[in-house]
């Protein structure tokens, strides 16, 4: 059967490097794209940011591929998010051969929390100077994810059997401490070692030695902001994949945003999205064809042609065939 993929460019560089990532799939395998619209522009026509037809396609869909939204993309990428029931954001951070990056040793996967936390959505304005915000941290959500963290390390797919739990549990006891304590149950239940780093060291051990870390396992924000930091190590947002992984569907896309000075120039790496799309593959248990795309762009990062951002000049196209020619 043709598996089905949903591809939703968005804005922006989405329009183009989108595009690129689907000319790669196209390269190795028999797939059914189906393009959907969501984002500013779609907005501007309709009025509305996610039509309910893309939100139903991306909920029945295998997979997803999405490219970036503008100054809508929180009415976008958190529906989208909860369309697929997604309750983990893999974020790998890594470096390659022939790019500048501030730590070159740096290969890191982490495992985000993707459903509660502080994003849980719990804000409230009480009077003229009080604002307050509920966290929200459940057993279930915790125990979820450290499932997922579980089945990670046994795949090895990053090289190691143990994963980091980042937390601040010595201050935020309740909450943090219900999370560090429901994942490292379910680790210990499985056999699976794990060690624990408070987030604020975390943040200071990673820049001075990245080779101390390789999957860590964090709540929502706490993922948000240490996976930036470590985007900052290895050379740039034209580089990182994301997955919102649900217990069937995931959505694949590029850490990036919707880059407004380059958008048009044709020039944007499209590496981030080749990336992504390689993990699509992995999802669909296009195993070999997702190592393939992998080695290919890496490939083409150490030999070139490269894009601006990484200090090279040529267009998407240009990357987008190079990359083609190596598969
Ligand atoms: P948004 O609000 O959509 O996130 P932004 O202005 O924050 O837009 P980002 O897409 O987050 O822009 O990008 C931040 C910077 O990194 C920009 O200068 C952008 O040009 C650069 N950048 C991001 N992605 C890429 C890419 N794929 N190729 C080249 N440069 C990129
Ligand atoms: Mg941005």
């Amino acid at each position: 059967m043709t598996e089905q993929i949903v591809v939703i460019p968005g804005d922006g560089i989405g329009q183009e490097v989108v595009p690129a990532a689907v000319r790669v799939l196209d390269e190795v395998g028999e797939f059914e794209f189906v393009e959907a619209e969501a984002g500013d522009q779609v907005k501007a026509e309709t009025g509305e940011a996610l039509p309910q037809e893309t939100y139903d396609l991306v909920a029945s869909a295998d997979a997803t591929l999405f490219g970036a939204a503008g100054e809508t993309a929180a009415d976008v990428i958190l529906p989208l998010r909860k369309a697929v029931d997604s309750f983990v954001n893999v974020r790998p951070a890594k470096a390659y051969p022939g790019v500048d990056a501030l730590r070159p040793e740096t290969n890191l996967v982490f495992l985000r929390e993707n459903t509660e936390g502080v994003y849980s959505g719990h804000e409230n304005r009480l009077s003229d100077d009080l604002s307050t915000l509920t966290r929200v941290v459940t057993d279930s959500a915790s125990r979820r994810l450290a499932e997922y963290a579980c089945e990670f390390v046994e795949a090895n797919e990053n090289g190691s059997e143990e994963f980091t739990v980042a937390h601040k549990a010595n201050v935020m006891r309740e909450t943090d401490g219900r999370f560090r304590d429901a994942v490292v149950d379910v680790a210990n239940e499985r056999g699976v070692d794990t060690d624990e780093v408070l987030m604020d060291a975390f943040a200071t051990h990673v820049c001075l030695d990245p080779t101390r870390f390789d999957v860590v396992v964090c709540p929502n924000l706490a993922g948000d902001v240490l996976s930036d930091l470590a985007a900052g190590l290895v050379g740039g947002l034209g580089l990182l994949p994301s997955a919102n992984v649900g217990p069937e569907r995931a959505l694949f896309e590029p850490v990036h945003g919707t880059a407004p000075d380059i958008a048009g120039e044709g020039v944007a790496n499209p590496a981030a999205t080749l990336f992504s799309a390689a993990m699509l593959l992995e999802h669909l248990g296009e195993n070999e064809a997702g190592e393939n795309v992998r080695s290919a762009v890496e490939a083409v990062l150490e030999d070139g042609p490269r894009t601006p951002d990484l200090g090279g000049d040529a267009s998407t196209e240009d990357v987008t065939s190079a990359v083609i020619s190596r598969l």
